[in-house]
């Protein structure tokens, strides 16, 4: 077996064009957020709405995104999901998914968004180079998706899903976060709607911010308790995929779709974290609830500084901690999801 100080060597080899952090995680994989608006208010997220600040960075551009993602592609990086905040509030956004589905080594563009613009715009992301595509939907009651996201328009994002799946996506996937008390009842229904349709579902566990404490400490669902809930319903769960990330899979044989758990609460839910993040301001976040991040920006001026980038984000990411802190209430520096990219 090979020792931490051994990957820690790995990840610091210059000849490995792959990257790893100092336990032997493997980086194959890129959320890079757009930006940090949104224009949903949901009630885990961003409660009383985006809030601008009187004075705010740009976002990276079009050139800064590319040169990033080609940092990360020479890497061995090959898969980026574009995230926010609200992705496709950018009006560069197909330009920028274009650019990101044209560097070399990106085999897979996924995105995820709230779906409010997908009916009209799914083709065109598709011919753009996306591939793959998650749309949060927490409740398919029209008064209750209207009462957790702040907007009545449950009907234009299941349009929005008819339309990705029309417009041939590789694969379209539903994000869902169960309340207690406001949609965990619906569990059953949405386990429905995915059983006839070639659609994943994921639920993810609604995970404590620094801003949501309170709603947490009230509406926090388990894991484990969806877990029994679908077994409870004839759902098994899959063997592991080889590189597969932290959610669980479950199948049932008279099912279409299939179902995710996203659980960061659950024993053992880091060993398996092959993620990295990069915010809208060009900060590498290492871990969803870790420090602030690190500015990566000034090397992303010039296509010049590529080598000093690779080198950078090569030593950073050998010190991404082992696991997240939630467990003693640590939510690290994150005040919401959208401020990284969720
Ligand atoms: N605006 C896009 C959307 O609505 O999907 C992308 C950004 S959003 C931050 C990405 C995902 O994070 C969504 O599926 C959302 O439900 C989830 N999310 C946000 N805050 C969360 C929290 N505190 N716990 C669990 N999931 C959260």
């Amino acid at each position: 077996m090979t020792d931490n100080r051994d990957f820690a060597a790995l990840a610091s080899d210059r000849r490995v064009d792959q990257l790893f952090d100092g336990i032997g995680r493997r980086f194959e994989y890129l959320r890079l957020s757009l930006t940090d608006v949104c224009n949903f208010r949901c009630t885990y997220c961003l409660p009383d709405g985006y809030k601008k600040p009187c004075s705010r960075p740009t976002e990276l551009s079009a050139d800064e995104v590319r040169r990033i993602v080609t940092a990360f592609a020479r890497l061995g990086l090959w898969k980026v999901r574009l995230t926010g905040g609200e992705p496709t509030l950018r009006r560069d956004f197909d330009e920028i998914a274009r650019t990101v589905a044209n560097v070399p080594g990106i085999r897979r563009v996924a995105m995820t968004t709230n779906g409010y613009r997908l009916a009209e715009k799914a083709a065109a992301w598709r011919a753009a180079g996306i591939s793959a595509i998650n749309v949060s939907v927490d409740s398919l009651d029209p008064a209750r998706f209207a009462e957790i996201t702040g907007h009545d328009r449950l009907r234009q994002v299941l349009a929005g899903i008819d339309a990705a799946q029309a417009a041939g996506f590789d694969s379209v996937k539903l994000n869902a976060v169960l309340m207690r008390g406001i949609n965990d009842r619906e569990l059953e229904a949405m386990v429905d709607f995915v059983s006839s349709r070639d659609l994943s579902l994921r639920f993810i566990e609604v995970m404590r911010t620094n801003d949501n404490a309170e709603f947490f400490a009230e509406r926090h669902v388990t894991g484990q308790s969806v877990i029994d809930r679908l077994q409870a319903l004839g759902w098994s769960r899959l063997p592991r995929q080889a590189g597969a990330g932290p959610a669980v899979e479950f199948g049932h044989e008279h099912a279409k779709g299939r179902i995710g758990i996203i659980a960061p609460y659950s024993k053992d839910f880091c060993s398996s974290c092959n993620r990295l993040r990069v915010s809208s301001l060009g900060k590498l976040h290492l871990c969803l609830f870790g420090d602030a991040g690190i500015n990566l920006r000034p090397l992303l001026q010039d296509d010049d500084a590529g080598d000093e980038l690779i080198e950078r984000i090569r030593k950073l990411t050998a010190t991404k901690a082992p696991a997240h802190r939630l467990h003693q209430g640590n939510s690290g520096a994150t005040p919401h999801l959208a401020s990284i990219g969720g």
